[in-house]
């Protein structure tokens, strides 16, 4: 019998998808990690589940207890599932500006939901700091803590690099994300540098993040926004500090839109907006590296997210955006 245990045992272990048409645009082999695949829909129930069970291990977590987390989204959905599997109890605070259906999302996985001005990190009522408060201010709750806490960029080294090594048998030439908290980049790309230091691993940027400034010339220049959510930073976290970066590739929303649509319309994908990015970037890398490369990427989320936004021609146009 194979027969999986419930919501926890059902994490990670997800296909590696070759994009076809990709792969023939560029003669290299484009190769997607379906985390949309996971039980809760995205790449962020690995870290949910190894930071509640990192915090169980360490007895920080205790029956009746309270997860705490400020989220762009899909980390909340995580924790919300994952408290709802083991018993415990899920606050989340999310910047107002995420999309609806995260948040309704949120909502009907039974988290207490607390939206917040989106405003940036240096400021004291960022989301990630409000949480971090709320939780030291509660009895019986641990901090998720996503940015700084390892737990996160652990579990991917130790499950999704490690899966992509095996499904790949090694022939592994090229990797690239982008990076919300860094923990999907940072894990994966330790995982493989140390099985091959000649994996070149790269970073994607959506545009007004300050990532792509920093690989370029040491310097964070973030500024405007991008139609992308849960990606992009202005600040170096805990998970990616130490993560082996070759390079940097940014990626324009116009860009994006119009690889989710090809994603959508040639493979069959329906795909959040980090996916544009990160495909995007695959195939610069590709174009980068020559014909005959395994180029490997994330499929965060599925689009079904981002229904109101994302595949809504109104709101694309409302952006200056084309289909
Ligand atoms: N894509 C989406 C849709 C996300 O929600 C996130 C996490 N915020 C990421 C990509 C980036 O993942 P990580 O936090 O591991 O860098």
């Amino acid at each position: 019998m194979d027969i999986k245990n419930g919501f926890v045992a059902t994490v990670g272990n997800t296909p590696l998808i070759r994009l076809k048409s990709f792969s023939e645009e560029t003669g290299c082999e484009i190769l997607g990690k379906a985390e949309f695949l996971n039980p809760g829909g995205s790449v962020k129930d690995r870290a949910a589940l190894y930071i509640i069970e990192d915090a169980e291990k360490k007895g920080l977590l205790k029956p009746g207890g309270t997860v705490v987390e400020g989220t762009a989204g899909n980390t909340g959905i995580g924790l919300a599932h994952i408290c709802n599997a083991k018993g415990y109890k899920c606050l989340i605070i999310i910047p107002e500006t995420q999309s609806q259906e995260k948040i309704d999302t949120l909502r009907t996985l039974g988290a207490e939901v607390r939206l917040v001005p989106a405003v940036p990190y240096k400021n004291p009522n960022n989301y990630v700091k409000v949480s971090g408060r709320v939780a030291a201010e509660m009895e019986n709750s641990i901090w998720a803590n996503q940015f700084e806490n390892l737990a996160n960029r652990n579990a991917h080294y130790e499950t999704t690099g490690a899966e992509i090594w095996a499904q790949t048998e090694g022939k592994v030439d090229g990797w690239v994300a982008a990076t919300g908290t860094g923990g999907t980049y940072a894990g994966v790309s330790m995982y493989l540098k140390d099985q091959n230091p000649k994996v070149r691993c790269v970073v994607a940027d959506p545009m007004g993040s300050g990532l792509y400034s920093y690989v370029k010339t040491g310097e964070i220049k973030s500024s405007g926004n991008s139609i992308t959510e849960g990606i992009g930073n202005s600040r170096i976290t805990g998970n990616m500090e130490g993560a082996p970066i070759d390079d940097a590739i940014q990626i324009d929303d116009q860009e994006c839109v119009r690889v989710i649509y090809q994603l959508l319309n040639q493979e069959g994908l329906f795909m959040g907006g980090s996916v544009g990015i990160n495909v995007g970037a695959a195939v610069a890398l590709a174009k980068q590296m020559g014909p005959g490369h395994t180029i490997v990427t994330v499929l965060c989320d599925g689009g079904g997210r981002y229904q109101s936004r994302l595949y809504n021609p109104e709101w694309l146009a409302s952006k200056g955006l084309a289909i």
